[in-house]
């Protein structure tokens, strides 16, 4: 088991990921909570339920996507991921990307959609705005969403993120040309200003 950051330590249980090793989309959350950490699996809380039912909205399973978050660990009381755990933590995440080989890398909230756009542009700006990215050496379509915790409380986001959530379907559609943005990431010491 990984060792390589302070994580280890604490956490009950390295949370990998799940769902369809040839999904083409992919969506990346933040960290494991609570839940993730005691069963061993993304997104099983009350965000994770929520994820279901959008994605049931639009007609997929778990099953069908591979989920995952951005550090594979918990992190003690929920507290943001460090730099050196994320630094730690990036080759698995690129590991996954290059096995499964996604199409659509979908982003759940600020933190992951900053980290893997390269861009400072926060998820308030960026959500349902799909962007041309090399992650891993791949091309992917990166699209960003609200995290469905914040979601969970707020009406309004809720709204947004089943809206945003359309959009994606329409982006897994064979042959749909997306809309995308292609820019330029930022210098990544401009981003980890922002991050943290
Ligand atoms: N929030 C995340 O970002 N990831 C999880 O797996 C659960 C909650």
């Amino acid at each position: 088991m990984c060792t390589r950051c302070v994580l280890s330590q604490t956490r009950t249980q390295v949370v990998f990921g799940s769902g369809s090793p040839t999904a083409e989309l992919m969506f990346v959350g933040e960290a494991p909570g609570f839940h993730e950490d005691t069963q061993g699996l993304p997104f099983v809380g009350a965000a994770g339920s929520l994820l279901g039912e959008l994605l049931a909205g639009i007609g997929l399973r778990r099953e069908d996507v591979w989920i995952c978050n951005v550090l594979k660990c918990r992190p003690p009381e929920n507290r943001d991921p460090q730099p050196e755990e994320i630094d730690a933590c990036q080759s698995h995440l690129h590991r996954q990307i290059e096995l499964i080989q996604p199409r659509v890398v979908a982003t759940l909230g600020n933190f992951a959609t900053k980290l893997l756009s390269g861009r400072p542009e926060g998820i308030t700006q960026v959500h349902g705005v799909a962007r041309e990215a090399t992650l891993a050496g791949r091309n992917v379509t990166l699209f960003p969403l609200y995290h469905p915790a914040a979601a969970l409380y707020t009406r309004r986001l809720l709204e947004v993120l089943e809206a945003d959530m359309l959009l994606l379907a329409g982006l897994l559609t064979p042959g749909a040309q997306a809309e995308t943005i292609a820019q330029p990431p930022l210098a990544e010491s401009e981003v980890q200003l922002d991050l943290f």
